[in-house]
């Protein structure tokens, strides 16, 4: 007798894989999840899909709250006897949905973000092979405690590190100064890797109102942005500072006075390896940046340590409390 199939459940958000022609020239997300599932017939034959559409939005659109919402659905669902659960969305957003999704979702199961990079109906859509590789690892047991992962290409990206460093191609996903954790081979999941998993944040009940800025300083820039955060509304901000977390001179004083009013995480705008701790001296590094009261990243992007900042703001989370709750997530490969 067959074994029985597992069940996955396939939440549906929007993103290319969802796009065809509308009424205008370009593409726009049309299909819901029961038309990416009806449109790839090799799905029946590795789990049993429960399908919630949740929305028709290109990844650019998704709010925290959506992903806030998205998490509880998943944790409330998954207890039902699902094997794992996929989450369809844009790929312009994959790695921020599937961090916030690691940082919140209680559950040990299998939880796989896809999406693609190709529009359904372009020739050599890449939608129906991520489809199926993601409904192969969200049914795969020994993906399970794992956290969120991401899908394309057949290979298995480890949320906290995966980066979109393409806009075109379909190997477009990677883990920049790491490796994917895993991979689909002749309709097989292998995991390659087990990374340590840490404890859900809890779900904040509402996430707008705290807002963080994300800057990106470049040469010869004299940082005079920050001196208007405070009065623009923003509780918080993330520099993705030169090299290992290294900001020009003249940006000292000015983070002085912005660390003292909010909390400011130093991450760093090279795609790969963390922000230092304890190494350069001069004024403007990151010993001197760590001393003036900004937070180190560590491995996170500025993107994903943005995110991560807004979802402790929203927890209430502030002073020594927010950044020893920051600090706690950034540390998966200290020493200590
Ligand atoms: N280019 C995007 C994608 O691949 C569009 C989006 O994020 O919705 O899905």
């Amino acid at each position: 007798m067959a074994a029985s199939l597992p069940h996955v459940l396939l939440v549906s958000t929007g993103g290319t894989i969802t796009m065809t022609e509308g009424a205008g020239a370009g593409i726009v997300p049309t299909l819901t999840g029961e038309d990416l599932v009806r449109a790839v017939p090799d799905l029946a034959r590795i789990a049993d899909f429960d399908v919630v559409s949740y929305s028709t939005k290109p990844g650019a659109s998704l709010t925290l709250d959506d992903l806030v919402a998205i998490a509880e659905l998943i944790d409330s669902r998954v207890g039902e006897g699902f094997a794992g659960a996929i989450v369809v969305q844009g790929t312009d957003t994959i790695e921020e949905t599937a961090f916030v999704l690691d940082t919140l979702i209680v559950s040990e199961r299998p939880v796989v973000v896809t999406g693609a990079m190709r529009g359904a109906r372009a020739p050599g859509a890449d939608g129906p092979a991520n489809l199926l590789a993601a409904g192969i690892v969200a049914g795969a047991a020994q993906f399970a405690g794992l956290g969120t992962l991401v899908v394309l290409n057949d290979e298995v990206h480890a949320a906290r590190f995966v980066r979109k460093a393409h806009t075109s191609l379909p190997s477009a996903f990677t883990s920049p100064g790491f490796a994917p954790i895993g991979r689909v081979i002749e309709g097989q999941a292998q995991c390659l890797a087990r990374l340590r998993r840490l404890p859900a944040l809890a779900r904040p009940a509402f996430t707008a109102d705290g807002p963080v800025a994300l800057l990106q300083p470049f040469l010869g820039d004299d940082g005079r942005i920050l001196e208007a955060l405070p009065g623009l509304g923003y509780r918080g901000a993330v520099i993705e500072a030169m090299g290992a977390g290294h900001l020009p001179e003249t940006f000292c004083e000015k983070i002085n006075r912005l660390a003292s009013v909010m909390p400011v995480v130093l991450a760093t705008r090279v795609a790969a390896g963390p922000t230092f701790e304890r190494t350069y001296a001069f004024a403007g590094s990151e010993t001197d940046l760590i001393a003036r009261g900004v937070i180190p990243a560590g491995d996170l992007a500025g993107n994903k340590a943005a995110l991560l900042l807004r979802l402790l703001i929203a927890c209430g989370a502030e002073g020594e409390d927010l950044r020893i709750r920051f600090t706690a997530r950034t540390k998966m490969f200290s020493a200590a």
